[in-house]
């Protein structure tokens, strides 16, 4: 089986498997205890909290540890909400990922008002219709590094300086750009920015929330007061290990892989392009993060070709991971004013750390074949 479906969720590094197997394996302690388990655990997780501080070139006291990007997402809309003591205005776009989208639409029934940016064609916000929509009363502005779906990268350097010279708290996924565009290393384009182990080479289930400066965000759960009140639990140490390693790989390696995922995606859309006529490559003229391909056949749905790939021994995803198998289409598509007939047909390859290009080839070629054998026999009808 060839996995083509990083965007969704990676494997797990070796250095960082390594570096958790040892907490699985012995008694790891709770960072919370005052014994010498506890203390050499509390050593662990700062040490964690330290690869990401760096990485991100803010003070590690704000770093806070979830259970994900879903969980950060979910910390910074409500958190920021929860900082203030009447209603206001919240801005985010169509293209967000469902983590964001909702949060916003939960604002919404607690009173607050809700604009969604609408987006260009190829999925991007410009300054000027987020300038036209702030208020006075605007406390909060949430817009994504990089869309999981197409891959297109939205302008948040830009709007980071326009939010803060105006006094607006600007909020960065930045789940999906992390280790798919170079970290500049400069000051933090955004006032909280999440992040998710598991689309970098970390374990699934753990994440960050990090902050350019100390705000009081208002904690969703509360208990033990760890992670400095903002996120009580005992803390998944393995899973904070394991993400402290990925970070630590990033920011010793990332320019070297990120050009070989750029040299293998840019290679895969020529040959696909080549040999299937028709084929569309979603906001091919944006720029984009070097590892995603969103793609399509019109005329060939996206969950059959995804189906006949699996059956091929490739696994990629129709439309974003997170909507596939609910049989919608793409809001993303939709908000960049793609027909519905082409956005069914689409499909997300997605490049990770670990693709070779011989598997690269590989699909390639069974897509051609795929492809050709639907539109040829009876595999399109009724799709
Ligand atoms: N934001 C984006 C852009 C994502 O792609 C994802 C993962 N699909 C998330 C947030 C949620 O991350 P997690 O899986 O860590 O909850």
């Amino acid at each position: 089986m060839i996995y083509l479906d990083h965007n969704a969720t990676t494997a797990v590094r070796p250095s960082v498997l390594a570096a958790m197997l040892p907490l699985l394996e012995e008694q790891s302690g709770n960072p919370a205890s005052v014994h010498g388990f506890g203390r050499t655990a509390r050593q662990r997780l700062d040490h964690a909290r330290r690869s990401l501080g760096t990485f991100f070139g803010v003070h590690d006291s704000l770093v806070s540890f979830t259970s994900g990007a879903t969980e950060a997402n979910n910390l910074a809309v409500f958190g920021i909400a929860g900082m203030r003591d009447r209603p206001g205005h919240a801005i985010t776009s169509a293209v967000e990922h469902p983590s964001v989208l909702e949060a916003f639409g939960r604002l919404q029934q607690l009173g607050h008002e809700v604009t969604l940016l609408a987006v260009d064609g190829s999925g991007r916000v410009d300054l000027e219709t987020l300038a036209r929509q702030v208020r006075p009363d605007t406390f909060l502005v949430s817009i994504m590094q990089a869309n999981n779906e197409t891959g297109v990268l939205q302008p948040v350097t830009e709007i980071g300086h326009w939010c803060r010279e105006r006094g607006i708290l600007f909020h960065m996924d930045a789940v999906q750009g992390v280790g798919r565009i170079p970290w500049t290393g400069e000051r933090l384009p955004a006032d909280l920015v999440s992040v998710s182990a598991h689309k970098l080479g970390g374990p699934q289930g753990v994440g960050a929330l990090i902050m350019e400066r100390s705000l009081s965000l208002q904690p969703m759960l509360f208990g033990g007061g760890q992670e400095r009140g903002r996120r009580a639990g005992t803390q998944n140490l393995p899973g904070i290990v394991g993400m402290g390693a990925a970070m630590q790989w990033l920011a010793e390696h990332e320019r070297e892989e990120i050009a070989a995922m750029a040299r293998l995606r840019d290679r895969m859309e020529e040959e696909l392009l080549a040999g299937v006529p028709g084929l569309v490559i979603f906001a091919r003229e944006a720029v984009r993060i070097p590892n995603t391909s969103l793609v399509g056949v019109e005329g060939i749905h996206g969950e059959t070709l995804v189906m006949n790939l699996d059956l091929a021994g490739f696994a990629i995803s129709s439309g974003a991971a997170c909507a596939s198998g609910k049989g919608e289409g793409s809001h993303v598509l939709a908000a960049m004013g793609v027909t519905e007939a082409l956005a069914l047909s689409a499909v997300r390859i997605s490049i990770g750390w670990n693709t070779r290009m011989l598997e690269l080839e590989r699909f390639i070629q069974q897509f051609i074949h795929i492809v050709a054998r639907l539109r040829g026999g009876t595999g399109a009808r009724g799709s």
